[in-house]
């Protein structure tokens, strides 16, 4: 089927499921369904170009448009709140939602946080220990800067490293970027950091541009002055069941106390780095004291859930709009619904 035949099909589908109500989330209420929503960056156009990894950046207009939408079909909240009021069994006028960000990016605070302001939404703000503490740049953003910067530099050394790593990967930098950072969230901590090295040090050094970095610990405090959570999102982004023991007790544990210290709040709510968990991490999270996990596993959550493997929506503006290219309530309502095929 043509690309063109298989956008129509979707765009025709995804109205008339929200034409007859079937997605719409007010008709969907007697389920009593818990959606949490995720973003990672908010990045004006002119800096997104920059971005290797862009499909989990949206721009301020973007964004404000999910906003507008989440706030008229839903009762958003951050996610110890609503999680807890979904938990005691309450009925809402419209579903629960709760707006998520991971990683702590600065960007988080810079363009997001004036529009949920403006919205009077608060939402959840995943930090990453280190980031906060050192602005250090998570390791798949160091991986993907430097592997643009080397294409730019010269292809054929960037082809040189690669072969040398016994890595492949074709296509244009950004895209080169975004599969040798796949490729390295299934290799250990060691070989991961020394491929980040290798790349840094090809191209002389960190290879982030200036307007990047992470959010501070005075950031943090006025968001959650505000109103806004913070949760913990690890000290250092790893891939947590490939940790020991130990790591796993920092990362989890010892991230938590770092947090509660430093901005004086209860840190309540945990999120997995690349949504990576199994039975041990889960049984640390507990023991920890947090209240709820979230995973990025897709859907809506169910009564009977566990509370430490929330499903999430990843939200990214390609996919919600329609072929002619207008962001498309339709598009989001049908995503956000349990009648989206996931092949689709
Ligand atoms: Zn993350």
């Amino acid at each position: 089927m043509s690309p063109n035949i298989r956008s129509f099909i979707r765009d025709l589908a995804a109205d008339l499921l929200y034409a007859t109500g079937i997605t719409q989330p007010s008709n969907r209420i007697k389920d009593h369904p818990f959606s949490i929503v995720t973003f990672h960056r908010v990045l004006p156009a002119e800096l997104l170009k920059s971005y290797p990894i862009n499909g989990i950046a949206v721009t301020p207009d973007e964004f404000a448009w999910f906003v507008k939408i989440f706030k008229k079909h839903f009762v958003c909240g951050t996610l110890s709140e609503n999680f807890a009021r979904w938990q005691a069994g309450e009925i809402t006028e419209r579903p629960l939602l709760s707006i998520t960000f991971d990683d702590g990016q600065l960007d988080n605070f810079l363009y997001a946080q004036p529009i949920l302001k403006a919205a009077k939404i608060p939402a959840t703000f995943f930090a990453v220990t280190n980031g906060v503490e050192h602005n250090d740049t998570l390791w798949y953003d160091r991986l993907a800067y430097a592997i643009v910067k080397l294409f730019e530099q010269e292809p054929k050394n960037l082809e040189h490293y690669l072969n040398e790593l016994n890595l492949t990967a074709t296509g244009t930098a950004h895209e080169i970027a975004i599969s040798i950072v796949e490729q390295a969230k299934a290799v250990n901590a060691d070989q991961r950091l020394n491929w980040v090295k290798q790349f840094e040090q090809a191209v002389g050094g960190l290879a982030r541009p200036d307007w990047d970095g992470m959010m501070n610990w005075q950031q943090l405090a006025e968001l959650a002055k505000n109103g806004h959570e913070i949760g913990s999102h690890s000290i250092s982004h790893p891939i947590l069941p490939l940790c020991n023991d130990t790591e796993l007790q920092d990362e989890i544990v010892l991230s938590r106390k770092i947090l509660q210290e430093n901005l004086n709040t209860p840190i309540k709510s945990f999120c997995y780095p690349n949504g990576d968990g199994d039975e041990r991490t889960v049984s640390v999270i507990k023991e920890a004291g947090y209240s709820q996990a979230v995973t990025t596993k897709w859907g809506q959550n169910k009564h009977g859930i566990s509370p430490f493997l929330l499903k999430r929506f990843d939200i990214q503006s390609q996919t919600s709009r329609c072929r002619k290219g207008d962001l498309s309530v339709a598009r989001l309502a049908w995503r956000l619904s349990p009648f989206f095929p996931k092949r689709m």
